[in-house]
């Protein structure tokens, strides 16, 4: 907009706030819960809820939350009344002078920084935030409870822990075998944004750098460039197709501008897997699910310029290992394109599931090399005083990878 028009849409902009502002006050999805002096006045207090202050004396705390810091709140203040902001900017400034009224303390709980906190405080609202509630990492009920009651004293809240566990790829994921070929060849990698990106952690230990979305291709080629001769042939850049399609293709295009020999892996898996299965330019699907033209990203390569573009199965690890070794041997760039789709896809039937594989108990001599691809499905087991392996049916979906890996051939389908 120029700025002489400019001038003039502020003066819509603002009137507009205002309109939002009253909208605010009344929205729907904001709500104040148990018992506070606003829904014992009938104020949108939750339908069925009785709620009640027996745990506290009425008035004496309140608190004000939003997101995911209130499923935090609700499961270790039962009975504490609360004010849920469901729009929080512009924010319900009567609301929340009206809540805070009822009580002699008023907490703020917001995970990260003091958003809600400052902006109460600016309406003239003395709250309690930050300084029991941490600005940095993500809260969860424990955090919450201690900077409520102080640390220790537990509210009656059903306390079951739960496992833990590290985050892994799927049974079946097509990176597994990509990640357990750049690790027995010894690269480096740099990583981009995407389920991918656990490939850095055990028992993948596959990836070296990990910036932001699209730095890969852009760190392995500013490495290429730093690097002595010998070296430069040892790194590779590592994207999946959404990342590329967001991000990548810059870089790849610095590559062939600036005379790299950069060889980038490009993880095509038909989706935005890590934020839940979004389709993409490439998935030959819209986001509302039509059918519609499936962007090439060979042809976007090719048309950067990439004389050497490949493609490879990512379920056989020999072709893989063939495959990128030829190519970081290259003095050209290169693009190596793994298609295969993610395992989830299974309700748009891109993904036909395959019968669960077994491993042969009387075969199997327990070298454990077949747990190297890091494939939940497969399970360490004792056996008649033996480490050995078994196939968990259940998570298998028959990809076929592990077959590769073993020497004596215990795993059959
Ligand atoms: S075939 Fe092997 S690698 Fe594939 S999902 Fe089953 S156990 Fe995992
Ligand atoms: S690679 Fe084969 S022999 Fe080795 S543990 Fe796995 S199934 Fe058993």
């Amino acid at each position: 907009m120029i700025p002489s028009y400019a001038r003039e849409r502020h003066l819509f902009v603002e009137k507009r706030l205002k309109r939002l502002q009253g909208y605010s006050e009344r929205f729907s999805y904001t709500r104040c819960e148990d018992n506070s002096p606003l829904t014992k006045g009938g104020y949108r207090g939750v339908k069925g809820e009785k709620g009640g202050l027996s745990g506290n004396k009425k008035g004496k705390i309140g608190i004000i939350t939003s997101g995911i810091a209130y499923q935090y709140v609700k499961e270790v203040c039962k009975d504490i009344p609360v004010l849920k902001l469901s729009m929080t900017y512009p924010l319900p400034a009567n609301l929340i002078k009206k809540f805070a009224k009822g009580f002699k303390k008023v907490y703020v709980v917001e995970e990260l920084d003091p958003f809600l906190e400052n902006e109460i405080k600016a309406i003239g609202i003395n709250v309690v935030g930050k300084e029991n509630i941490p600005s940095s990492g993500e809260l969860n009920p424990d955090i919450v409870e201690d900077a409520l009651f102080g640390r220790g004293k537990k509210t009656k809240r059903n306390d079951r822990k739960l496992l833990a566990r590290t985050p892994i790829m799927c049974a079946g994921c097509p990176y597994l075998g990509i990640f357990y070929t750049l690790k027995k060849l010894g690269l480096f990698v740099a990583g981009d944004i995407g389920c991918y990106t656990l490939a850095a952690l055990s028992p993948y230990n596959a990836i070296d750098s990990t910036l932001c979305m699209g730095a890969g291709i852009c760190q392995a080629f500013g490495m290429e460039k730093v690097l002595k001769e010998k070296d430069k042939k040892k790194i590779v850049a590592v994207i999946g197709d959404s990342t590329f399609l967001h991000s990548g293709i810059t870089g790849l295009m610095d590559i062939v501008y600036n005379k790299g020999i950069t060889t980038v892996i490009i993880l095509d898996n038909a989706t935005t897997a890590m934020t839940g299965r979004q389709d993409h330019p490439s998935s030959g699907f819209t986001l509302k699910g039509e059918k519609t033209k499936e962007i090439d990203i060979a042809e976007i390569c090719r048309a950067l310029g990439v004389e050497r573009v490949r493609h490879i199965n990512p379920f056989n690890p020999g072709e893989i290992e063939n495959i990128i070794s030829e190519e970081i041997n290259q003095s050209l760039p290169s693009v190596i394109i793994s298609k295969s789709p993610c395992v989830l896809l299974k309700h748009k039937a891109r993904v036909q599931r395959q019968p669960s594989l077994t491993v042969d108990l009387s075969v199997c001599n327990g070298c454990m090399a077949c747990l190297k691809i890091g494939c939940p499905a497969l399970e360490r087991i004792e056996k008649d005083n033996l480490s050995l392996v078994a196939i968990n049916p259940m998570l298998c979906n028959g990809c076929g990878l592990c077959i590769n890996l073993c020497g004596i051939g215990a795993i059959r389908s």
